[in-house]
């Protein structure tokens, strides 16, 4: 069996997997049949992703299956489909110790940081892993990019008289609109500057359905008309766009929350006036929570979270280099989500 690895922007070249070691104490190995790409990926393919070491196997949106497991496993046994939570914490830091493995201040994630899922198997802590008796492998490499609107929303905590605005309608904007719908708030407006994307909103099946609102010339005017003259309460931006970022101060009511899932390199600069008269409070959304997981699969198994529309595009392993040519390329169809049949 033959993979492809990164070796540098924009090269892919085919190579044989190493062998994965036997799962030791507290590990599983795992065979990879489905992954995920996003953003990410295509910033690394770019070379415009920071900290990014070449050669890389990537893959971080895995759906697996457990070979193996190693002494003392009882999270999950041979047989199991899984869930990867892809960022390993070191367990022993001051963050992991406080709760939030999430941002470990010495993380390092899965076809990031180190070699991911196009190992094809790989060995892995079993706490890494968040089995489903029930869930199909496309479903179980769909937690992880759902996982990041999750903990975002979960971050925010969202009631039922909020005013919830979400900018950019990318997979994760769309994660986000998922998850801040089951708050059930009193309004959800998911707004972007391409309107095509805003077409996805009709297509994906929402616990609450969101308003779309395409943005051109005056934003601020026109999300406010959108909340009928008022300001949102609650503003998640998934652009990762500076100015997106810096304009979510004046878009927020008073008393509001403003919450960055997309993240940029830049600096950002904001008037503390306005941050003070509105009495903003900002958070940072990063990666998510074993909690996280277990809440997605739950919500899937019971019927409550429908993913069928997610994967707009599929290629097998083969034609991973044609993936990233074409789906990530303005041509062609919206991308909400590419799957990679790893076992194909
Ligand atoms: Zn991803
Ligand atoms: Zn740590």
């Amino acid at each position: 069996m033959h993979t492809w690895i990164l070796n540098q922007p924009g090269q892919f070249t085919v190579v044989q997997p190493a062998h994965p070691h036997n799962p030791a104490p507290g590990e599983a190995l795992v065979k990879v049949h489905r992954m995920g790409l996003c953003g990410t990926d295509y910033h690394a393919y770019r070379g415009e992703q920071p900290y990014f070491a070449y050669p890389r196997l990537l893959g971080h949106e895995l759906g697996v299956e457990v070979l193996a497991i190693g002494q003392g496993v009882s999270e999950v046994r041979v047989g199991d489909r899984c869930a990867v939570r892809p960022y390993l914490a070191c367990g022993q830091c001051d963050a992991c110790l406080r709760g939030y493995p999430n941002a470990c201040e010495q993380i390092k994630v899965l076809g990031v940081h180190t070699d991911g899922g196009l190992q094809l198997f790989l060995t892995l802590p079993a706490s890494q892993l968040h089995r489903s008796g029930k869930l199909s492998f496309d479903d179980l490499a769909l937690v992880e990019p759902l996982s990041i609107g999750a903990h975002a929303v979960n971050r925010a905590k969202i009631k039922a008289e909020d005013r919830v605005l979400i900018l950019g309608a990318g997979p994760i904007g769309l994660a986000v609109a998922t998850f801040a719908g089951f708050h059930q708030p009193q309004q959800l407006v998911v707004a972007d500057v391409q309107a095509q994307r805003l077409r996805l909103l009709s297509q994906l099946s929402f616990p609450q359905t969101p308003q779309p609102l395409p943005l051109a010339q005056h934003p601020l005017e026109e999300i406010l008309s959108s909340f009928g003259g008022k300001n949102p309460t609650v503003i998640f931006d998934a652009t990762g766009h500076p100015q997106s970022m810096e304009q979510c101060f004046s878009y927020a009511a008073h008393g509001g929350t403003i919450v960055y899932v997309g993240l940029c390199r830049q600096t950002l600069s904001f008037s503390d006036p306005l941050f003070h008269q509105k009495e903003l409070s900002l958070l940072a959304s990063r990666n998510s929570q074993p909690a996280d997981f277990d809440q997605i699969i739950h919500l899937m198994e019971n019927g409550h979270l429908h993913t069928k529309a997610w994967i707009t595009h599929r290629y097998p392993l083969s034609q991973l280099p044609q993936a990233f040519e074409t789906i990530f390329s303005s041509a062609g169809d919206i991308c909400l989500k590419a799957m990679i049949a790893t076992d194909a």
